[in-house]
């Protein structure tokens, strides 16, 4: 806390007051702290997958290149390592745009009960496309459960912000995951809101690191969500855009059983009924 005093001296030369100036720098110090963190990590994220993909390069560089059995593995993980600085410069630029308040909402009245069962749908089809498909070595199964309340519930949301959100959420519940793990799905509504959640049977997250979820490039383990192709940003997007919405988003979870994400949104309040006497 700085702090700076002024005595408020009349032409007669009488003191007749003091001024009394407290500032706060402690919020100060800690933005900047923050910012200089954040730069750190950006660079150190950068650094990660060019330094991987600078010593393939120089292995097909000295000779590799004439490897048939090598050349292709080795062209295939600098493809890799620039796809990853690819997603991270993307999630970057897209934070960047909500801090500065320049990203635009493309807000639109949506019936959420089906937006939410469309994105559902586009997972199960993936795993369906992933069973039928031979060539490829199978990914992770999964079984998703929906409960949705029976009330058809409209919120103002930007449908692509929103499925990005819900997709980061599910990606997650899955990487996160074992082979074979049931995801829950629910809407549910309270008297105002209307309250999306996704429970999965994975890891888990520890309780000292819940609060940190959120925040830029936080991850339980670092190693194993870069081996997953993760960026660190996912969650902190995600969180971005649902405040945006004038939502709310937070997590669950216990170690070893799974976690629950949940996402509240106002809801528009009209009945079905209001919606055919617009005709
Ligand atoms: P990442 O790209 O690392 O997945 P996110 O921002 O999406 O970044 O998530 C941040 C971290 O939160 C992850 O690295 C992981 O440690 C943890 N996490 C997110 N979702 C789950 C989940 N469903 N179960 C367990 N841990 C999770």
């Amino acid at each position: 806390l700085n702090a700076y005093f002024s005595l408020i001296q009349r032409e007669s030369g009488f003191i007749s007051g003091l001024v009394c100036v407290l500032h706060d720098v402690t919020e100060q110090e800690k933005i900047e702290s923050e910012r200089r963190q954040f730069v750190s990590n950006v660079s150190h994220e950068l650094r990660t997958p060019l330094t991987s993909m600078k010593s393939y390069l120089e292995a097909l560089n000295d000779g590799a290149w004439q490897d048939p059995e090598i050349a292709p593995q080795f062209l295939k993980v600098t493809q890799e390592e620039a796809d990853r600085m690819i997603r991270l410069i993307n999630d970057l630029l897209n934070l960047s745009r909500m801090d500065s308040g320049t990203a635009k909402l493309d807000l639109e009245t949506v019936n959420l009960n089906e937006l939410f069962a469309y994105i559902l749908n586009r997972f199960d089809m993936m795993i369906e496309k992933d069973n039928n498909d031979t060539r490829q070595t199978k990914t992770k199964n999964y079984t998703i459960k929906r409960e949705f309340t029976k009330r058809t519930v409209w919120v103002e949301i930007d449908t692509d912000r929103f499925i990005q959100v819900i997709d980061n959420i599910m990606n997650n519940a899955i990487k996160y995951s074992p082979d074979g793990g049931v995801i829950t799905c629910r809407i549910q509504e309270t008297g105002t809101n209307v309250i999306l959640s996704i429970t999965d049977q994975g890891l888990g997250i520890p309780q000292k690191d819940i609060d940190h979820i959120f925040d830029r490039f936080f991850r339980v383990d670092k190693a194993r969500s870069r081996a997953q192709g993760g960026t660190g940003l996912g969650l902190a997007i995600s969180k971005e855009v649902i405040e945006m919405l004038h939502g709310k988003i937070w997590v669950e979870s216990k170690l070893g059983k799974g976690s629950t994400f949940y996402i509240s949104l106002p809801y528009i309040d009209y009945d079905e009924g209001d919606l055919w006497d617009e005709d």
